[in-house]
Parts: C-alpha cells; sequence; structure tokens
C-alpha cells in the first residue's frame, strides 16, 4: 500500500511524505492510535519505504523487496509484538539491540517493528534505550501502542511521535466498500458510523455480525453518569461469564471514552455519535472514566477472579478520581 491510500490522518501523511521526499524518515518512530486505527498498516508502509529498491516514489509496491515485506518474509524487517507472550521481553530487545548493528542481508536498510508497546516493561525499555540512543545509520524502529504515553519518556523524547485518528466514517465507509465488495453497503455505513470511523472495528463488527460488546459498552458508558448505581452494577455483572468477551467490552469502553474526550475536547476527529454522548459531560469527568477503563482493562490481563470483577468494576468506573 501506498502512503497516499492510508485513510485519513491528512497531517501525519504529509509529514511522512515530505521526510519521505527527502529521504530522512525519522530513526525511530512511535505509531500511537486505539486498536483498529491502522497503525500496524502504517508501520507496514514504512517498512516498506525501507527496503524498497525503486528509484522513484517509494514503497512503489512491485518491487522484490515491496513484494517480500507484504508477505511478511522480508529478511531485513523484523517484526516483535508485546502481544506475543516474551515478545518484548528483556532478552528479546537484547537481541534486537545486537542484530541491529550487524548490516542488513539484502536490502539497504533494516527495520523493527516493535507492536504493542505498552506491554514492554520498564527493564526493556531502558534496554532498548542504548540502541536509541547511538541508533546504527540505516537502522529504523518503528513502535506502535495505543497511547506513547505507555512508554518511558526517555524513549518517546528520541522517537517521532504519530497520532492516528480515525478517519471521517463516510470515508472509512469507502475503504470497507472495497474490502467488502459482496456486502451490503447500507451495512457497511452502519459499521462504519458505529465505530466511529475506526476502519479496525467497523470490519470487526462487519466480519463479527454482531456488535454485542459494543451496545454493552455504550450502555455501560450511559449508566456511570446516571445517579443510580443499580443499573450500571446489572450491566457490569454481564462480564462475569466469559473473559474474552470482558476484554472486548472493555477495549470497546475505551474507545468509546477515548472518542468522547476527543468530542468534549472539541476536536474535529471525534465521531457525531461520540459527540453526541458527551453532549453534556465535562472533560474531566471523561478523562477521569477514560483512566478507570484503563485500568479496568489492564486488570484482565492477570489473572482475576471473573466473579468479583463486575462489582469491583462498577465501583472504578464511578469513581470520580477523588478517592483512592
Ligand atoms: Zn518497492
Amino acid at each position: 500500500m501506498r502512503l497516499s491510500a492510508f485513510a485519513g490522518n491528512a497531517e501525519v501523511k504529509y509529514e511522512l511524505a515530505e521526510a519521505m521526499s527527502r529521504r530522512s524518515l525519522p530513526h525511530a518512530i512511535i505509531i500511537e492510535g486505539d486498536k483498529g486505527c491502522g497503525k500496524k498498516t502504517l508501520a507496514g508502509i514504512l517498512a516498506s519505504y525501507a527496503v524498497c529498491s525503486a528509484e522513484g516514489e517509494r514503497p512503489c509496491g512491485v518491487c522484490s523487496s515491496c513484494i517480500k515485506a507484504k508477505k511478511g518474509i522480508h529478511p531485513d524487517i523484523v517484526t516483535l509484538d508485546g502481544e506475543v507472550s516474551g515478545g518484548l521481553s528483556v532478552a528479546a530487545i537484547r537481541e534486537v539491540r545486537t542484530a541491529a548493528y550487524i548490516k542488513p542481508n539484502e536490502a539497504a536498510n533494516k527495520v523493527y517493528m516493535l507492536f504493542n508497546c505498552e506491554k514492554m516493561l520498564p527493564a526493556a525499555q531502558n534496554a532498548f534505550l542504548k540502541v536509541l540512543e547511538e541508533p546504527p545509520g540505516n537502522v529504523m524502529f518503528i513502535l506502535t501502542a495505543a497511547s506513547s504515553s505507555a512508554l518511558l519518556q526517555t524513549v518517546r523524547s528520541r522517537s517521532r511521535i504519530l497520532t492516528l485518528y480515525p478517519p471521517p466514517p463516510s470515508e472509512a465507509a469507502d475503504l470497507l466498500g472495497e474490502r467488502f465488495p459482496e456486502m451490503d453497503r447500507r451495512k457497511i455505513t452502519e459499521a462504519a458510523e458505529n465505530a466511529g470511523g475506526n476502519i479496525g472495528v467497523a470490519a470487526e463488527l462487519l466480519q463479527s455480525g454482531g456488535d454485542e460488546d459494543r451496545r454493552l459498552a455504550e450502555e455501560i458508558f450511559g449508566a456511570v453518569f446516571l445517579s443510580a448505581e443499580y443499573p450500571l452494577l446489572l450491566l457490569t455483572s454481564r462480564l462475569a461469564s466469559d473473559r474474552s468477551f470482558a476484554v472486548k467490552v472493555l477495549d470497546r469502553l475505551c474507545e468509546i471514552t477515548a472518542d468522547c474526550l476527543r468530542a468534549a475536547l472539541g476536536a474535529k476527529c471525534a465521531s457525531e455519535k461520540a459527540r453526541r454522548l458527551s453532549d453534556r459531560l465535562s472533560a474531566r469527568r471523561i478523562e477521569t472514566l477514560l483512566k478507570n477503563a484503563r485500568r479496568a482493562r489492564s486488570v484482565l490481563d492477570i489473572n482475576v477472579n471473573l466473579s468479583f470483577y463486575g462489582t469491583w468494576l462498577s465501583g472504578v468506573l464511578r469513581s470520580d478520581g477523588t478517592g483512592g
């Protein structure tokens, strides 16, 4: 895929296109944004650019390097994923550090893509910092995270941070139409709307056929701001039976809340739906909910007892940040 085909995010694309035309992309780039907003897609475009052998516009998409990159088999593009156990451990990062100084196999550059860096522990980040401090000339590091705030300031300050937002739902719908040509256009438009333009989330909605997790997350969001405690407790108790469902609902809740925060702060990129939901709420209140929802989501990564989770979650989500 070429950079110009990447959805929305005009400012990011402009900056990258400029740097690409000068053949001077930064050594380290952090791509941040919600799940489904295209972080890995953009990382793939940058990686292809770095290994592409074309004289003109890169990535050309047709040279053998671009084709290998697309298939995920280019020897100079290494992917590590924090979602994989030990993927971004200290040992894994030390290996990267050593290998980064060895010259590329066949391309002019080497690329290390580190996905889901919110899972990279401080010790691993410190190990990574050593190579960032003296980066080999022909190596590019591309990190992705929901939020770059998960990374140490020392790592952030040595990287260029790019923030991705979903494109307008209409643009998302056009792209989804190309990806799912056989699907009913009305369904696609609806999914794009419900996902607030987030293409990954919309694609998931279309493929799963249902969006129970999204509906429940929206109901939870609404109930948090009602004065009665009972409806929220009733909703969160529905998470007790199935961990993967609970994870999905919490992911959706974080997405919806982040989108509402953007709306409350007046950002153009927020969806209409988020604008309606956040209508009568202060940005500060939404920010507190986002912090609480992220905390509750991270708790699901450890082996918590799900039968108590609903009750605990109800309390956490209602907390206004003034208590402990
Ligand atoms: Zn190429």
